[in-house]
């Protein structure tokens, strides 16, 4: 007989598709009408909400975390040439941010508990040329920021943190992001709050946060962004050779009602991972370990590990059964030093990071989010379910 899917074609799950609402739409279309569609006065708006409900005095929109991080590690004056460490288990753009800016990225083993990178590999890895660190607070889960701060106290290293996971997430009531010199953050389509493409960057430094904004449009002098407003025309002057990395009003209007929403999406999370967590643990499958106590999870990430020995299927075959069933899975991530390029650039090889090379070929990230209803979290789990049996 032939299996039939847990979920037929038709009602496909993608995987981290957002929840949008109408007051987003509303608001877009009526910045539509407005005529002012560049950046404005929303983005400056969401902006002020963004830094306050991070507790930081400064954020500067962007078009991506990309951008962010190229930004700040631009803007950390970091001397040509300099090695910033970071983990071998994060998205591309972590290590191509800091190719982009000019430096030579090393990277530091995960703790194979936390997914994070451990402050014992970063180091190891310290050289006299290294000049920032790079962590990333994985699934949003934080990252053990006192050892790091610490190591970067110690060596005069800038840290730049990659928050693109992260946004509600907190260690002993401090928010990720305000640790180190610059928070990065992402409001990509698949991250916990959207404006489509989106970025900040927050920094306790006035004169960082002004070289951000200024390298974020052309690296053209501060009244620039105002230059076609109601007070006259106000010329502008090239201070430096800058990017086209700001974000525009369109996006803030998305954003803007997105993070009024933010704890009730968090709660959302929370609960889909409850639900997981007690229907998977009779499972043969690895479970995310339980947080530190003290720390909030942005819980941006739901993930499983496939260890063939335990289940007798391959993670990349069940990858297969579950998209059978009707359910869209991630990968988060294969480790860095799996692709090509890094191999050929840098002679990276998979074996000298171990815990980062077998997570990253055990890992599925299920879907959690806020547009999933109970039904479908029961249908992801009964797909594992027959995933591990049929
Ligand atoms: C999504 C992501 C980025 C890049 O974010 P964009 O906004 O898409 O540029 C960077 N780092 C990590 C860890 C990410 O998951």
């Amino acid at each position: 007989m032939k299996l039939q899917p847990v979920r037929p074609k038709d009602r496909f799950l993608v995987f981290g598709s957002p929840l949008i609402e109408e007051p987003e739409i509303e608001e877009v279309i009526a910045t539509l009408r407005s005529g002012w569609v560049g950046t404005g006065p929303k983005v400056a708006r969401f902006e002020e909400e963004f830094a306050s409900y991070k507790g930081s005095p400064h954020a500067i929109a962007v078009n991506s975390c990309t951008a962010a991080l190229h930004l700040s590690l631009l803007a950390a004056d970091l001397p040509a040439g300099s090695e910033v460490i970071t983990t071998p288990l994060t998205f591309c753009a972590t290590v191509n941010a800091i190719i982009h800016a000019g430096c030579r990225p090393v990277l530091a083993d995960i703790d194979p508990r936390t997914l994070n990178i451990d402050p014992q590999c970063v180091e190891a890895a310290i050289s006299g040329r290294t000049a920032a660190i790079v962590p990333v607070h994985f699934a949003g889960r934080p990252c053990a920021m006192d050892p790091i701060m610490e190591l970067a106290e110690k060596h005069h290293l800038a840290v730049i943190e990659d928050c693109a996971h992260a946004i509600e997430s907190s260690r002993h009531g401090r928010p990720t992001g305000t640790f180190g010199d610059f928070g990065c953050f992402s409001f990509y389509v698949t991250k916990n709050i959207i404006t489509g493409e989106g970025g900040m960057v927050l920094t306790p430094d006035p004169d960082k946060a002004a070289r951000v904004r200024r390298l974020a449009l052309h690296g053209m002098s501060a009244d620039a962004w105002n230059r076609f407003g109601d007070e006259g025309y106000k010329h502008y002057y090239v201070v430096e050779c800058g990017f086209k990395y700001n974000m525009t009003d369109l996006q803030a209007a998305i954003g803007l009602h997105q993070l009024k929403r933010i704890e009730q999406y968090h709660k959302r999370r929370l609960q889909i991972r409850k639900m997981y967590d007690n229907a998977l643990k009779s499972l043969p499958v690895v479970l995310p370990s339980p947080l530190d106590p003290d720390t909030t999870d942005s819980c941006h990430l739901y993930q499983i590990l496939i260890d063939e020995k335990r289940t007798g299927i391959t993670r990349d075959q069940f990858l297969q059964r579950m998209t059978f069933h009707g359910i869209g899975v991630g990968v988060h991530y294969l480790s860095l030093p799996e692709h090509p390029w890094y191999q050929q650039c840098f002679g990276w090889n998979p074996a000298l990071y171990p815990h980062a090379k077998r997570v990253g070929r055990q890992t599925v990230s299920l879907p959690i989010g806020p547009k999933l209803h109970d039904e479908d979290v029961h249908d992801v789990i009964a797909a594992v379910e027959r995933s591990l049996s049929e």
